[in-house]
């Protein structure tokens, strides 16, 4: 059967409307877009059934009861569980990750052993390490090689101390699968006979293939709505039921309970022991709708359409010239991560952004395994049924035209000032920047955003690389991408240089600059900078990490005054 990715786009209404007609959103991995199905069964929630749910006797309150075990029994069937008292609702797959590590790790003593992987999110390690923190736990990691765990040798960190293994069932920054069979193979055979807990973060799973969770075999599978094309504000948690029953709840409240006394509860039966509190009532109606929906779509051609286009991303950002592509489209979730030397990650992200191209920069909340691959951000272009070839191609002629650009207007090279040979070695290892044709007026004249940007951009040609600021002591904290600022006093002024890796960030640092450079004590106080970068609307069309790079630049450049 042919799958069309247009007609199934057609099921979404946010690329219908009006300033979406041109969106190329590849930002899946992120959340996926809903389609309207979700989205109705949200409205006709509030509009027919909203009620709390258990605790009343009214005839909404019991609609609304229906539709929670409803949705339940149909996530038990999604998820190949045998028995809706194996669902858990919460809040997202974070909260799963909370839950079971609290849960589990409560009958554990010091010197237990966790094992995880390099390649978790953040939200599957940092649970973990608060709860090894507490208890004395020790975290072990599977081998890697540049980041990207071989589970063929998890065997070398297993130990009779082992309580748990708790691994994604893919990477959101790379892509990569886990080998989930391997996994359980080599679990079964060294452990058959222990009280090991197996967890898989199955959160970039879903949205691609259909799961089961007894083919699996693990002991609990944690996912988020939202990552495949269901409401945000709803997770999944698959436990074994007898593990379940045995497992003390997380968090305490009303729901979780069959009866309170001052001093003591008896807790409610499974799952409701795990669901303290008013669950995400309309959430759970949109994922019923979103498992409906996707119960009566073709995932096997989804899944098929996703791969051959995937192949199709790769090959065609594999042939931009300088491009380094850190993904692999083998056994891949749908995800191209790269990298390209002349150009920060942040810098793509923001030229795509003003093309309508919708891509992540960052970690991915994916830290130790971005710095084990040699990186500390990519832009990841995440694809899901809805993407065509078209958003590909518009992907790579917004990249192609990037880098032209780039050529057009090489970075300067380092000024003899600013360089280590220069006479400048004798008292200061830099020189500022030529800012005086930094003309901020023309600056706030210009009428569009878009001009402003331009211009900012071309500001950065002023500022010179300088190899000898680049170092720890003078990093910025709190910019997206590294940012150097030094400073010195002369004559009665002062005086900055800065440098980036971004030129977005360059950019920002000579409008910062061209307004402290070389003013004297107490001439300009940091409220009137933040005053000139809120008027020239920069908070509302840059992002809000890039505000907060400019306000840390400010921050650290009156530090540094004062100091
Ligand atoms: N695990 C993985 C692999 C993820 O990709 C994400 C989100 O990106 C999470 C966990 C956390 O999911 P959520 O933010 O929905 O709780």
């Amino acid at each position: 059967m042919t799958f069309s990715p247009q007609e199934f786009k057609q099921q979404f209404p946010l690329f219908s409307q009006a300033e979406n007609r041109d969106l190329v959103y590849l930002d899946n991995a992120a959340t996926t877009q809903k389609p309207g199905c979700v989205i109705d069964a949200i409205r006709d929630f509030y509009l027919h059934s909203n009620a709390n749910t258990h605790r009343s006797s009214h005839r909404l309150a019991r609609r609304a009861t229906d539709m929670v075990e409803r949705v339940r029994a149909a996530s038990a069937c999604f998820l190949g569980a045998q028995s809706p008292r194996e669902i858990i609702f919460t809040r997202g797959a974070t909260e799963g990750l909370n839950l079971l590590a609290n849960s589990l790790c409560r009958g554990l003593v010091a010197g237990d052993e966790i094992v995880l992987s390099t390649a978790e999110h953040h939200a599957n390690l940092v649970p973990w390490q608060m709860l090894a923190e507490q208890h004395g736990l020790v975290l072990r990691f599977v081998p890697d090689a540049n980041g990207v765990p071989q589970i063929d040798r998890i065997a070398e960190v297993l130990s009779p101390r082992t309580k748990i293994v708790s691994v994604t069932g893919g990477s959101n920054a790379l892509g990569f699968r886990t080998d989930l069979a391997t996994l359980r193979a080599t679990l079964r055979a060294t452990l058959s006979q222990r009280d090991l807990r197996w967890v898989v973060d199955g959160s970039q799973l879903a949205a691609h293939d259909v799961v089961d969770v007894a083919a699996i075999g693990c002991d609990f599978f944690v996912c988020s709505a939202h990552k495949f094309y269901g409401p945000t504000g709803i997770g999944l948690v698959y436990g074994r039921e007898a593990l379940l029953r045995d497992l003390p709840p997380w968090q305490g409240g009303g729901e979780m309970i069959t009866s309170v006394d001052l001093l003591a509860s008896d807790y409610a039966d499974l799952p409701h022991r795990f669901e303290a509190g008013t669950s995400s009532l309309a959430a759970i109606a949109g994922l019923g709708a979103c498992i409906e929906f996707l119960g009566k779509q073709d995932r096997r051609a989804m899944a098929q359409h996703e791969q051959t286009l995937l192949a199709y991303l790769h090959d065609r950002l594999s042939k931009v010239p300088e491009l380094e592509l850190l993904s692999n489209p083998r056994n891949n979730l749908g995800i191209a991560s790269f990298v390209h030397p002349r150009c920060a990650a942040i810098d793509i992200a923001q030229w795509l952004d003003g093309r309508d191209i919708a891509v992540r920069v960052g970690h991915h909340c994916a830290q130790p395994l971005l710095h084990a691959a040699g990186h500390t951000a990519t832009v990841r272009a995440s694809l899901v049924a809805y993407n065509s070839r078209e958003d590909v191609d518009r992907l790579i002629a917004g990249i192609e035209e990037l880098l032209q650009q780039l050529d057009d207007t090489a970075e300067p090279q380092p000024s003899a000032a600013g360089s280590s040979e220069s006479a400048a070695t004798e008292a200061y290892p830099w020189q500022p920047d030529d800012l005086s044709k930094l003309d901020l007026d023309a600056l706030c004249n210009q009428k569009n955003w878009q001009d402003r940007y331009r211009t900012i951009m071309s500001w950065a040609k002023v500022i010179s690389r300088k190899d000898q600021i680049r170092t720890t002591e003078h990093l910025v904290q709190g910019c997206e991408s590294s940012a150097w600022l030094v400073h010195r006093q002369e004559a009665g002024v002062h005086r900055f240089a800065i440098d980036s890796d971004s030129r977005i960030v360059k950019g920002l640092g000579a409008l910062l600059l061209s307004q402290i450079d070389g003013v004297s004590e107490g001439a300009v106080a940091p409220s009137e900078l933040h005053q000139i970068f809120d008027e020239l609307g920069l908070s509302q069309q840059l992002s809000e990490s890039r505000g907060n790079g400019f306000r840390a630049l400010v921050q650290r450049a009156f530090d540094l005054m004062d100091a």
